[in-house]
């Protein structure tokens, strides 16, 4: 039987609008250099395309800022910790996103599904990031299967209109450190993660799409006011 995959209205809304959240934002942490342990100095910032979304007639890119840093020792010049995979152009949270659908649908389809979430990513990329030897964590959310990076970050972005600003570190975190993958420091730093914090993130995601329900209900229940009073008001009131 051919399964049907369904993008809801809302995520169409939520991945997009969670995704521009870090538009900008700067990565600058990395404790030594990765190769030898040696000291590191300032170098210079790279700006890196983070994801380019849409609401279906145009374009967004979305940048992130990498600082970038030469070892005083090895001479080697090595990146921040990113949201980005080893030898990808794009964004950890999109190259998920790209995984996930193509596991379970055609690469072509995924690319239109991508877009109907609002991302925009042409086939090949989504062949090319599918065949890469990638493990990407998923969750079931509404019938739809979602990067739990999608999931964290969708979180994260929701608690920023609280803070002043995101912790380039939470990012990194809530993505999985994904610039670690394949290397040895990829497990330290997950095992690291504080335990928990994925059912925590569970919880936040279904309260947002809760809270967007409920104000597409409050809007839908001012509308009904309007057309009735401007519809039945020459009808006798019976009090
Ligand atoms: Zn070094």
């Amino acid at each position: 039987m051919r399964m049907k995959y369904r993008i809801l209205p809302i995520l169409a809304d939520l991945i997009p609008t969670t995704l521009s959240a870090y538009d900008g934002i700067l990565f600058d942490d990395l404790a030594c250099c990765p190769h030898c342990g040696g000291v590191i100095a300032d170098y210079d910032i790279r700006t890196k395309q983070f994801a380019v979304i849409t609401d279906g007639s145009t374009k967004k890119t979305i940048m992130v800022r990498v600082k970038r840093f030469q070892c005083t020792e090895c001479r080697a010049v090595v990146y921040a910790h990113q949201p980005f995979y080893p030898g990808t152009r794009i964004g950890s949270p999109v190259v998920d996103l790209c995984i996930t659908f193509a596991s379970m649908m055609p690469y072509a389809r995924a690319s239109t599904y991508l877009k109907r979430a609002g991302i925009v990513v042409d086939r090949w990329s989504v062949r090319n990031y599918a065949r890469r030897d990638l493990t990407v964590v998923t969750r079931e959310m509404y019938g739809t299967r979602l990067p739990e990076s999608i999931v964290s970050l969708t979180t994260l972005a929701s608690h920023a209109g609280e803070r002043t600003s995101i912790d380039p570190s939470d990012i990194i975190s809530a993505c999985g450190y994904p610039s670690l993958q394949l290397t040895g420091e990829y497990q330290r730093a997950k095992e690291a993660k504080k335990p928990g914090t994925g059912d925590n993130y569970t919880l936040h995601f279904s309260l947002i799409l809760l809270w967007v329900a409920l104000i597409d209900f409050e809007s839908f229940t001012q509308y009904a006011m309007v057309w009735l009073s401007s519809n039945l008001i020459d009808l006798p009131v019976f009090i």
